[in-house]
């Protein structure tokens, strides 16, 4: 079938990610670890007797592309109306940090406008949020993910590299009174590093109503210093949450392809999502894929190789030449990631590079 991009384990694409850019303002430990606390951090866990660090894990040495590289809005709403003609129906703006791209509102109505696409999100640190949320709000964005993995202002500056707190707290609040809906709020959980707060994180979701995902931490740092005794699985996290909050699990039948597994509060307000992609994969139901920046195509957060658009995009491919490429690549798609299996070999490009 050439009209839909179905990939040959039966799966078919209706999730596009777009990442606008590579750059960021933060460095998050999880993502992009700089600062000489984080790297004080990673080096704690692993122990030379014990534990050693093997040697073929060196950092990723990340350069930021130089713009000429990164696709043009035109360039992107032609991917996304292609990839929507063939059946995707959702769309998230990502990053690297979206709001570092200059008028992201344009490229928000452009893509609001494409026939079709009935889900537009936005993934951001939010720092910046607070400045551009008419805007994006006026340009037809109707969600919005923060990424806030500590209530603390100190801990907050430990995970992302910078201080902020106050920033990401304003845009968060900002979104809610402009009727952002559902308000999501996304927090990496590391152990040692930020799994004390769980409880507080999730008071905070239910005091402020928002849908609030927890998400074990994967190994896609630019430091290649994940390892699996830093995840706290997410079973480990809701039994937590059950014992404080009583939580209840929410009806999910009718999308099997969610990432996360969803619970309510008792009292109705605010919700919890477990997102658990080391300890219990969900690549079986998996309908996304993955436009970098700099154009290539990513069928897997994991994948090893990635499919590069931009020479039909700047070379004068027709529409339908981009088509065919796009469900030719579908059909490769991997059954799922190799986390915890002896073979499996981190991608050399970081989270902030493919896009979250
Ligand atoms: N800069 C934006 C932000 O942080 O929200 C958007 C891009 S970021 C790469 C997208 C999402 O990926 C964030 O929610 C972040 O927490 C998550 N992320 C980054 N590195 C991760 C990792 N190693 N494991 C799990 N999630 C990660
Ligand atoms: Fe930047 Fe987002 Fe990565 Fe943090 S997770 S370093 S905010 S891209």
């Amino acid at each position: 079938m050439g009209n839909e991009l179905r990939d040959s384990h039966g799966r078919v694409m209706r999730d596009l990610r777009v990442s606008i850019t590579d750059r960021c303002n933060f460095r998050c430990l999880y993502c992009l670890p700089e600062t000489e606390e984080a790297a004080n951090f990673y080096r704690s866990k692993w122990d030379a007797a014990r534990n050693p660090r093997p040697a073929a894990l060196e950092p990723i040495r990340y350069e930021w592309k130089p713009k000429s590289d990164l696709l043009a809005y035109e360039e992107i709403e032609r991917v996304v109306r292609i990839a929507v003609s063939l059946g995707v129906e959702k769309v998230r703006l990502t990053g690297g940090e979206p709001l570092l791209r200059r008028d992201v509102p344009k490229l928000v109505a452009g893509i609001a406008a494409i026939d079709g696409v009935r889900d537009l999100a936005m993934t951001t640190n939010g720092f910046m949020f607070a400045r551009h949320a008419e805007a994006l709000r006026a340009a037809g964005l109707r969600r919005v993910s923060f990424s806030m993995d500590s209530l603390d202002p100190a801990n907050f500056k430990r995970m992302t590299g910078r201080d902020g707190h106050a920033e990401v707290l304003e845009g968060i609040d900002q979104a809610r009174g402009l009727g952002f809906a559902p308000v999501k709020v996304n927090a990496v959980v590391i152990r040692g590093m930020n799994d004390h707060e769980i409880e507080a994180l999730a008071a905070f979701a239910r005091d402020r109503d928002l849908s609030f995902r927890f998400i074990e931490f994967m190994p896609l740092d630019s430091s290649r210093a994940w390892q699996k005794d830093l995840v706290v699985p997410a079973r480990e996290i809701l039994a937590r949450l059950k014992a404080a909050f009583g939580l209840v699990p929410v009806d999910q039948s009718t999308n099997p392809s969610e990432t996360a597994r969803r619970h309510a509060f008792p009292d109705g307000r605010g919700e919890i999502g477990l997102i658990a992609p080391v300890s219990e994969p969900f690549c079986g139901h998996c309908n996304r894929l993955r436009l970098t920046a700099d154009g290539k195509l990513r069928t897997c957060l994991f994948s090893m190789e990635d499919h590069d658009l931009r020479p039909l995009l700047r070379g004068g491919a027709t529409d339908a030449a981009i088509a065919a490429r796009l469900v030719e690549i579908v059909r490769g798609k991997e059954a799922g990631h190799r986390i915890g299996q002896p073979d499996f070999v981190q991608p050399q490009r970081t989270m902030s590079c493919i896009g979250g």
